[in-house]
């Protein structure tokens, strides 16, 4: 049976002593995070994590959703006692604005608490997750008469929401989508249109399920500048806030695929649904945005969650499996066979997962503060430069997190050998989960091609000039400081190549659109790995002071710099290939005619 331990630890360090989050207590609730109380919540996640949605995992794998005659769907037993238990415990508005009931604390905690949650149960983790892009449209959008219709229930946990974007004829170019909108004599909308792919479009867990729809208008402009969002409830709410009827919005029926199957992934038919518009019409897209933004992070966190989950496994059967000799002779020789933990290649696949999920953590965290930064800094050049850095990182952390989310998860269903293919062990899940993540809320591809197409000539190149500033400033620090000489040199090599391609970018994307098509996803990945080089250099910088210092826990601290070297001098070897395959071009891969394939 697999398990999981949420690594609260690791997190501490990060939070506490890597990002130092004690020195932002300028933004809001922030001073309320010390770390006795961020000790004490993440102890308290941990062991909701571990006690209450790990022990679902497989079980929920097994049974699945199910769908009745009238569309009603049945999540998996123990599910609906699980989100039950979601809810008393406070954690849908742990990060919530405290205006419509939330706790108000920082959203660095909103993400180690997603973090544990996809470790422990990627499936039930996307019940919650969903209605945190929704309450994002809501808050930022909304009427303040919709904020206080939906949001305090949603806060609570008592209403989930869901995002429904894609059709069966549209799904990255959304400007096609046909699901219309006629508008009603009291100010409401009639909403009609097929909706597919919607994760948790229908469960047994909230009271109440609040749609965000897009949808065009009558008259709107043809593509993406004639779509509208909408609310629309599953029940409608009546003025004093209690349900009431039933709207036309049903689930027509559930996805069979390949992971999260105990995430219902279902095809919404509105039928004449009452809608209520969100934000100016014609203007859905931005609203839109805000919701992906926000889940395109979670995302990203999910492939972390799944490299920690198969990592801790992995690493307890490697101790634990018997097989072969050391190539230094028997490291074990009381023993018929050395653990495989002995051999090289094991190693290699153990320490590609645990030097990725420990660098991304710190990322992911440093993202969720810039979030914070972003709406809550004292001044507009400090919140300004905050969104367009977590602007820049957001392609970034949702195509590579996820891509080496699922590759770790691979690396270590390999550690498992053909153990690792049959259920029992719970290993084959983990690669069937963690490979959604690389396709929903924006392809992989469509990652690459934002971060080359929109985020980096935003605003002139002014967040990756930031970014580039900020990692060349770590690094000039740690030169001065001595003592990580032997991580010096390849992390500037790295950030070296990294400016390289971005150069190669701008001479020669304008010229020939292919060559940026061409070089995005590489792209995205060499700059994946200088952000997780440039957050194992911050994360060396304080594990050898603690060091020199006099840590009492000194194997946590050598541990990291033994990882941090690894990622370094190893891992970032690749940067110098895909700085190659950019240079490359376009020719061959463009050269083939269609039929020719
Ligand atoms: C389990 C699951 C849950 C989901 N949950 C939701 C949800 O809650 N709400 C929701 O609205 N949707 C949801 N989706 C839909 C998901 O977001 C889409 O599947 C995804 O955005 C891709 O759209 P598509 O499947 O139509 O692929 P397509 O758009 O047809 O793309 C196919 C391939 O072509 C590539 N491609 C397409 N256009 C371009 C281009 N211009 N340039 C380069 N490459 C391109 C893509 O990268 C992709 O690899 C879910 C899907 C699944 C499978």
């Amino acid at each position: 049976m697999p398990s999981y331990k949420a690594p609260v630890k690791d997190m501490m360090f990060l939070l506490n002593d890597v990002l130092q989050i004690g020195n932002y207590s300028n933004l809001p609730g922030y001073a309320d995070a010390t770390p006795d109380l961020i000790a004490a919540i993440l102890e308290e996640a941990a062991k909701f994590a571990e006690r209450e949605l790990q022990p679902l995992n497989l079980s929920g794998d097994q049974e699945g959703c199910t769908r009745a005659e009238n569309g009603d769907v049945t999540t998996p037993k123990g599910f609906k006692e699980a989100y039950a238990k979601y809810v008393e415990g406070g954690w849908a508005g742990l990060t919530a604005d405290p205006e419509f009931g939330g706790q108000g604390l920082p959203h660095v905690l909103g993400i180690c608490l997603e973090e544990m949650m996809v470790g422990a149960n990627h499936s039930f983790a996307m019940y919650p997750g969903l209605s945190n892009g929704a309450m994002a449209a809501i808050r930022i959008d909304g009427t303040q008469e919709q904020k206080e219709t939906y949001l305090p229930k949603m806060v609570e946990g008592l209403w989930t929401g869901t995002m429904n974007l894609t059709e069966p004829h549209c799904g990255t170019d959304l400007g096609m989508l046909r699901t219309k909108a006629e508008p009603q004599a009291d100010g409401t909308y009639k909403i009609t249109g097929t909706k597919i792919f919607i994760s948790a479009g229908e469960h047994d867990m909230s009271e109440n399920i609040i749609h965000l729809v897009l949808a065009r208008l009558p008259d709107a402009p043809k593509g993406t500048k004639g779509i509208s969002l909408f609310i629309v409830p599953k029940f409608l709410v009546k003025e004093d806030g209690s349900l009431g009827e039933r709207n036309g919005v049903i689930c027509g029926s559930l996805e069979h695929k390949m992971g999260i199957h105990a995430n219902s992934t279902c095809v919404m038919n509105y039928d004449e649904a009452t809608g209520y518009l969100i934000g100016e019409p014609n203007k859905g897209l931005r609203s839109m945005f805000i919701m992906m933004n926000a889940a395109r992070l979670g995302v990203g966190v999910e492939g972390l969650g799944h490299a920690e989950v198969a990592y801790q496994n992995a690493v307890a059967y490697a101790k634990d499996r018997l097989q072969g000799r050391s190539l230094k002779g028997p490291q074990f020789p009381d023993k018929p066979a050395d653990p495989i933990i002995v051999h090289a290649d094991v190693r290699r696949n153990l320490m590609n997962a645990r030097s990725f999920a420990e660098a991304a953590r710190g990322i992911a965290i440093w993202a969720a503060l810039l979030v914070d930064q972003s709406h809550n800094a004292p001044t507009e050049e400090e919140r300004d430069e905050a969104e367009d850095l977590v602007g820049l990182l957001t392609p970034i952390i949702k195509g590579v997190f996820t891509d080496r989310g699922f590759e770790s998860s691979v690396a270590c269903q390999q550690v498992f050998g053909g153990h690792g293919y049959v259920a029992e062990w719970g290993m084959e899940q983990f690669v069937r989960d963690a490979r959604i993540s690389q396709i929903y809320e924006g392809a992989n591809g469509i990652q690459a091609l934002d971060l080359v197409g929109r985020k980096l000539p935003a605003k002139g190149g002014k967040a990756i000039q930031m970014l580039f500033k900020l990692i060349g400033e770590e690094i000039a620090s740690n030169k001065a400081a001595g003592g990580l000489d032997d991580i010096i040199e390849p992390m500037e090599k790295a950030l070296a190549s990294w400016q390289r391609a971005t150069l190669w970018l701008m001479q020669n994307a304008m010229a020939n659109p292919d060559n940026a098509g061409a070089a995005s996803t590489p792209y995205m990945h060499l700059a994946g790995h200088v952000i997780l080089g440039y957050m194992w250099l911050k994360m060396a910088r304080v594990s050898k002071t603690a060091l020199e210092d006099g840590t009492d826990d000194p194997t946590f601290h050598e541990n990291k710099l033994v990882t941090a070297r690894y990622y370094i001098k190893r891992r970032m070897t690749e940067t110098r290939a895909l700085l190659a395959e950019i240079e490359s071009g376009s020719e061959e891969l463009m050269a083939l005619a269609a039929e020719a394939f």
